[in-house]
């Protein structure tokens, strides 16, 4: 038998390897670097992990979640792997005894933070390359791009890597990286023609729905009431709302406790084990929550604010269903939660960070108002194909009444066409309408253009131009300030090729409207 499904079986008793497992642990053990693109759940540690067994020498780990290396280097010790950790929660003589073991090759994995690895005058580099470092296992590699959604400058270190180490295989892994993110991961560490391997991000199990947020406690209600035997995840934005919600709610009859970072750390851990048990059935939680934690009979993931990109609401919404079993993830948006977002960006300030965060907002709000599918959304936002409808989101099962807006569409692509691609939907919307104002310029008054769309209010305006991208009879750029393009498909509908059908704006309006506090 191959010996790493030997060592999977044995020492991790699972019958055989999910997906590409097999493929990615082949090419490590083969000495290559690879970068290894899975989902969160989808099984990237042992990639690693068996490699560290059957290779010789120490498997070194880096991860920047010193809170989590306890928990993940405990689960390798009850199956009798010798894995340690070295960060600053472990006292003098503990560290002792794990450098020492390091000293007489007793340990198959370290994990440690990338400031450990990388200390101001390189003791533990030079200590490292006097011993046998058999694989530099790179966790959350996504933290190494100012593109991803949780850049640490400390990663860039890891620049240096193959520099020190040019035949050490490094293996990159991460659950959510974009293709700017991917790219960059590549090019920082330096790999030597590394073999990238991406899973599917698709979830079948999880259906996607989205609902504005109007009155949505009520809503909430509602939705509980139907999963009453269900274990679940709340999240919302901040603290101060987790305990509320998690009263209210227990008032009304529901099992739920509060989880936040601000709570004593006792508390915390109360709550957390007792979900986990399923003796609480809702967690109400921020963010803070769920980072490591393996239930694997999670129901539903509610989102009672809008996540900060799409990184973290598939991050969030990934932890149901473990289990394969449908389950559902449920967004409250309104487009008042993107403006207050907006704020909180621009007050942290860092320049060049904040407008990529900027841009990854848009993203996530996008997602909310999307007219057309959401896991194909999803799925291309991570580079992926998918078809147009998946049949288990709630714009795939709603029969949105359409009518046929060829002629509108018309107008929009030719005022596009005849703003030379150079403008943003606000400005093009202004420039069809025929406004009067000091905004457009004055020679733009004179195209052909200018002011067919009078008849069309600019709330409709927008929501047709959504339907264009969506529909890809248009795209925009990226940056600050999108830009509206034609694309291949918008010719078709110029020459009257091609029929385009819009959805009628009365099926939008609630969408747009305010919002309910808790
Ligand atoms: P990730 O790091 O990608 O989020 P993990 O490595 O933590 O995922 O794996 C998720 C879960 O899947 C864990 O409970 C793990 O034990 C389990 N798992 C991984 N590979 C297999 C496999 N081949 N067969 C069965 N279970 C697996
Ligand atoms: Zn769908």
């Amino acid at each position: 038998m191959e010996k790493s499904l030997q060592v999977l079986q044995e020492r991790f008793g699972f019958d055989s390897f999910r997906d590409q497992q097999q493929e990615i642990i082949s090419h490590i053990l083969n000495q290559d670097d690879t970068v290894v693109l899975m989902p969160t759940g989808g099984g990237k540690s042992i990639c690693y992990q068996i490699p560290a067994l059957i290779l010789e020498g120490v498997t070194i780990v880096i991860s920047p979640l010193i809170a989590l290396m306890k928990d993940q280097v405990d689960a390798l010790k009850v199956n009798g792997i010798r894995a340690a950790y070295l960060n600053s929660s472990l006292s003098p003589a503990e560290q002792t005894t794990v450098i020492q073991q390091l000293q007489t090759g007793t340990l198959k994995l370290l994990y440690l933070a990338p400031e450990r690895l990388f200390d101001s005058e390189d003791r533990f580099i030079d200590f490292l390359s006097k011993l046998n470092v058999s694989l530099f296992a790179i966790d959350e590699a996504h933290c190494i791009s100012q593109w991803g959604h949780d850049f640490r400058p400390e990663y860039l270190k890891l620049s240096r890597l193959k520099q020190i180490f040019p035949n050490t295989p490094v293996t990159a892994l991460t659950a959510t990286a974009d293709k700017l993110t991917l790219r960059d991961i590549l090019s920082k560490l330096n790999l030597n023609q590394p073999k990238t391997f991406i899973s599917s991000f698709n979830r079948q199990n999880i259906h996607y729905f989205v609902e504005p947020k109007r009155n949505s406690y009520d809503r909430l209600f509602d939705f509980l009431d139907k999963h009453r035997n269900d274990a679940g995840i709340i999240y919302t934005l901040s603290r101060a709302s987790t305990e509320s919600l998690a009263q209210r709610l227990n008032e009304d009859g529901f099992s739920a406790l509060a989880y936040h970072a601000g709570l004593e750390r006792s508390e915390r851990e109360r709550n957390q084990d007792l979900f986990l048990k399923d003796e609480v059935k809702v967690i109400v939680a921020t963010i803070a929550f769920g980072m490591g934690i393996d239930k694997s009979n999670v129901r539903f993931v509610v989102h009672m604010d809008l996540p900060k990109n799409i990184e973290s609401y598939y991050q969030e919404t990934g932890r149901a269903g473990r289990d394969g079993l449908k389950s559902t993830a449920l967004l409250f948006y309104t487009y008042a939660d993107l403006l207050k977002l907006k704020g909180f960006v621009e007050i942290e300030g860092k320049q060049e960070q904040s407008e990529i965060m900027l841009k990854k907002l848009d993203k996530m709000a996008e997602f909310g108002d999307l007219r057309t599918c959401r896991r194909k959304y999803l799925l291309n936002y991570f580079g992926e194909q998918a078809p147009d409808h998946c049949g288990s989101c709630d714009i795939c099962l709603t029969d949105f009444e359409k009518f046929d807006g060829t002629e509108i569409a018309q107008k929009a692509l030719s005022a596009v066409a005849r703003l030379n691609e150079s403008f943003g939907t606000g400005y093009v919307i202004d420039f069809l309408r025929g406004s009067k104002s000091e905004k457009i310029k004055s020679f733009h008054k004179n195209l052909k253009t200018y002011g067919v769309g009078k008849d069309i209010s600019k709330e409709a305006w927008s929501s047709y131009f959504k339907d264009l991208i969506n529909l890809d009879y248009l795209s925009k750029s990226d940056g600050q300030y999108p830009i509206l393009k034609l694309t291949g498909k918008s010719w078709n509908v110029l020459k009257g090729q091609e029929k385009v059908m819009l959805i009628k704006v009365t099926a939008r309006q609630e969408q747009s409207e305010e919002t309910v506090n808790l």
